[in-house]
């Protein structure tokens, strides 16, 4: 598909939407983001992104009490910056070299394919983005998405 001016906002916003939805209130999304965060490519493939950090963080905080997901983001040096910090278990060091290799999962057999994040890799990489992975210094998992903004 041709690339098209995509609204980063509303695609995070949606994937939010779905995931809190199918969750019934025991997972909770707090959105702090600047207004209007542009970038040019497909809106169908970022959303594929955003859904999978979003659920990602659900199912690593499933049982939990308060189960919690922040995503805060920038703008800086052209570029835009989201971070999703979780509340979960975090991730294990030893894996941490593997998540975005396909099929790496720790899910049981039929509830993950291990694709998402490799696939994620892949879409915001031909975006001229990054991914990356690491757990938060108070326990949690946290990702971090940039993307370069639109500037036409
Ligand atoms: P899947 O969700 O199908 O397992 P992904 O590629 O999306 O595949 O994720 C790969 C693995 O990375 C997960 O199985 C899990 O072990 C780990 N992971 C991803 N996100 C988180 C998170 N927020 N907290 C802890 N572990 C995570
Ligand atoms: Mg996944």
């Amino acid at each position: 598909a041709a690339p098209e001016e995509v609204d980063v906002n509303e695609v995070i916003e949606r994937s939010v939407r779905w995931v809190t939805q199918s969750a019934s209130g025991k997972f909770t999304v707090d959105l702090d983001l600047p207004a209007k965060m542009r970038c040019r490519g497909s809106s169908g493939q970022l959303q594929q992104v955003a859904m999978n950090l979003v659920q990602n963080a659900c199912d690593a905080t499933a049982g939990q009490p308060a189960a919690h997901l922040a995503i805060s983001g920038e703008l800086a040096d052209g570029r835009l910056r989201v971070r999703f910090a979780d509340n979960g278990p975090g991730i294990p060091e030893a894996n941490l070299a593997h998540l975005f290799e396909p099929f790496f999962t720790t899910k049981p057999v039929g509830q993950g394919t291990g694709l998402g994040l490799s696939i994620s890799y892949g879409i915001v990489e031909r975006h001229g983005g990054s991914l990356a992975a690491r757990n938060r210094p108070g326990g949690g998992a946290e990702f971090i998405l940039t993307l370069p903004v639109e500037s036409r």
